[in-house]
């Protein structure tokens, strides 16, 4: 599959806000948000004047920030909003719930990762078992009732652990329950609106695929 290579904080430069990428150093004053503020990255970019973005220009910005956010590439967005679409409610959210119920998503939000990165490796790498049985495919959509563990031999992984003893910190969702002291997840409702990231404008990634 194919993926994105590049400095993912030049992601975080080009959208003009943290997206959080990059783990625990997106908390800390080494962030090169922090750092260097909005400006965009590359040779002219402390001169670069940010354009006021309008139309179609405006909603390819927001789809390319909330790709980036998932870590999701064209395709794979683009087929999650054609099954928005197809269900009922209203398709921008329908857009968004989809994207927050992928496993790799749910391991971040849980706190057992520090960037969704992260998480997607720790799928990947079969480190993660939902109801007991591993699953190793981050685009997995959880559902009410499934509880989210790391293997047995996989909690000693710094990585985890590390992450895992930092989310209290970073914040848990409220409809993913963490049981810290058996270091599993459970998921207690479904996402809404108010749960998702509120810098996003998903109304115009429906103006965009509407056209
Ligand atoms: Fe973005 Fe994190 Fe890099 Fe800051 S440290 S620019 S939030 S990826």
């Amino acid at each position: 599959m194919a993926r994105y290579r590049d400095a993912v904080c030049r992601l975080c430069r080009r959208e003009g806000g943290k997206l959080f990428l990059k783990g625990d150093r997106c908390y800390k004053s080494s962030c090169a948000i922090e750092k260097r503020g909005t400006q965009a990255p590359g040779q002219h970019g402390p001169t670069a004047r940010r354009r006021v973005l309008q139309g179609y220009g405006e909603q390819l910005r927001e789809k390319q920030k909330v790709k980036r956010i998932y870590f999701v590439l064209e395709k794979q967005f683009r087929n999650y909003f054609e099954k928005a679409s197809r269900q009922k409610g209203i398709t921008g959210e329908n857009l968004l719930f989809m994207l927050e119920k992928r496993l790799d998503n749910v391991v971040f939000r849980a706190g057992f990762a520090t960037s969704r990165r992260q998480a997607r490796q720790l799928v990947n790498h079969g480190h993660i078992q939902v109801n007991g049985r591993k699953v190793n495919i981050p685009s997995f959509q959880v559902r009410v009732g499934d509880v989210i563990t790391v293997k047995e031999k996989s909690v000693k992984n710094t990585h985890v652990d590390g992450a895992w003893s930092t989310a209290v910190g970073r914040g848990r969702p409220r409809w993913i329950a963490a049981n810290e002291a058996e270091f599993s997840a459970s998921i207690t409702d479904l996402p809404k609106r108010e749960d998702v990231d509120a810098n996003i404008n998903e109304q115009l990634i429906v103006e965009l695929y509407s056209k």
